[in-house]
């Protein structure tokens, strides 16, 4: 019989993935759906990149690494990390994990036992409920107001604090909103931590595409000693499919974190981690590809400005937009169907996200500019049609 760590973690299963799946079936069928349901790159890893790992399988890098990863690398990570937090972060404060996913299982595994419970502030990444249920803990998913520019609130947070509370999980700049979190809610964030001395589990992958100031709650007052930041190569220098991420928080919960790894990936590929320092130190297509998502950004958005009835939300930083479209129709999964049929482009109801994003739709920016205002004007078409 499988265990109930195992079962207990069950695919998101939302039916708004449904509209994503048809989406795709059709284009593979060979419609012309445009794709703008997904969350990766439409383009390659940096050709830098990708030539530093080819020097490195061809030189004898095909042993076993250390377990918190390369000296070097847990080096170029930490640099990352001081511009990244604004905290000055040495290597003994970030291990290196197989992704951003795998910096957030450990960080989940270091701080909450069995029967302990996490407040997750929504909307939130897909992963984050079932990363909970495989450390058997329970959760409260606290949302954040569409009206609010989905900016978190700590009285709803508060309200939601238990005698057996013991981390906040958040994602800045936040998939799928866009929003980026502004310094005043993160510092009532964490006071509220330091009152109720829990951990800040905070998820940064998209630091490097925000629009306006990156605050990481690292930087806030007695929050560097109560704070693990997720980091990941994937995002910010386009290496979804090299599977490397970090952790960034105090010494000694890393070095506890160091066994974790001992019993799960036994280090990470030698010319993966030669590949992913070089990317780091010399930054490798991050200065590109931010002002490439920044570009999209506002192609889409100022296409929508025009448009009456849709309303942009959040929408600062990340890969996606998110749209108002409750004044079209308030059923966003009704929407992002209908949508499909007619215009054959393929969104995400923000429904699938959690409640505060219903009435939306989650629009990726993983297209080039030309699809991007081809989308725009299917959507403004829809939209003035629709009844
Ligand atoms: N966190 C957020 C908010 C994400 O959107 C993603 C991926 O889409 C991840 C973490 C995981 O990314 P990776 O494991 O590729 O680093």
């Amino acid at each position: 019989k499988p265990s109930s760590r195992i079962t207990g973690i069950v695919p998101s299963g939302k039916d708004g993935w449904e509209v994503h799946f048809a989406a795709w079936a059709r284009k593979e069928a060979g419609e012309d759906i445009i794709m703008l349901s997904v969350g990766d790159h439409d383009f390659d890893t940096p050709s830098e990149t990708i030539e530093a790992c080819v020097a490195a399988v061809r030189g004898s890098n095909h042993h076993y690494t250390p377990l918190p990863g390369l000296p070097r690398l847990r080096k170029a990570m930490a640099a990352a990390s001081s511009a990244c937090t604004g905290v000055e972060t040495t290597p003994e404060e970030v291990i290196a994990t197989p992704g951003g996913q795998a910096a957030l299982y450990a960080a989940v595994q270091a701080v909450l036992d069995p029967g302990d419970h996490a407040i997750v502030v929504a909307p939130y990444y897909a992963t984050y409920p079932n990363t909970f249920s495989a450390a058997g803990a329970s959760f409260t998913v606290v949302e954040t107001p569409a009206e609010d520019g989905f900016q978190p609130r700590a009285d709803m947070i508060r309200a939601a604090i238990k005698p057996n509370t013991r981390a906040i999980l958040i994602n800045t700049p936040n998939n799928p909103t866009g929003a980026v979190y502004s310094r005043e809610p993160l510092e009532q964030l964490a006071e509220i931590c330091r009152e109720h001395d829990l951990w800040l589990l905070s998820d940064e992958v998209y630091w490097t595409l925000g629009g306006g100031e990156h605050v990481s709650p690292r930087s806030l007052p007695g929050m560097a000693e109560r704070t693990l930041v997720i980091n990941s190569m994937s995002k910010s220098h386009g290496m979804t499919g090299w599977r490397m991420g970090w952790l960034t928080g105090p010494e000694k919960m890393i070095t506890l974190l160091i066994n974790l790894n001992l019993v799960t990936t036994y280090g990470l590929p030698a010319f993966i981690s030669i590949a992913c320092t070089e990317a780091l130190e010399q930054h490798y297509g991050v200065k590109d590809i931010a002002e490439r998502y920044a570009a999209r950004r506002t192609v889409l958005l100022d296409a929508v400005r025009g448009m009456n009835d849709v309303t942009v939300r959040g929408s600062e930083g990340g890969m996606y937009v998110m749209l108002d479209i409750s004044d079209v129709e308030p059923d966003d999964e009704k929407f992002a169907f209908a949508f499909l049929d007619k215009e054959k482009v393929g969104v995400m109801p923000g429904s699938s996200f959690g409640e505060a994003a219903a009435g939306h739709i989650r629009v990726s920016l993983c297209q080039p500019e030309p699809v991007l205002r081809e989308a725009a004007a299917r959507l403004r078409r829809f939209v003035s049609s629709y009844r």
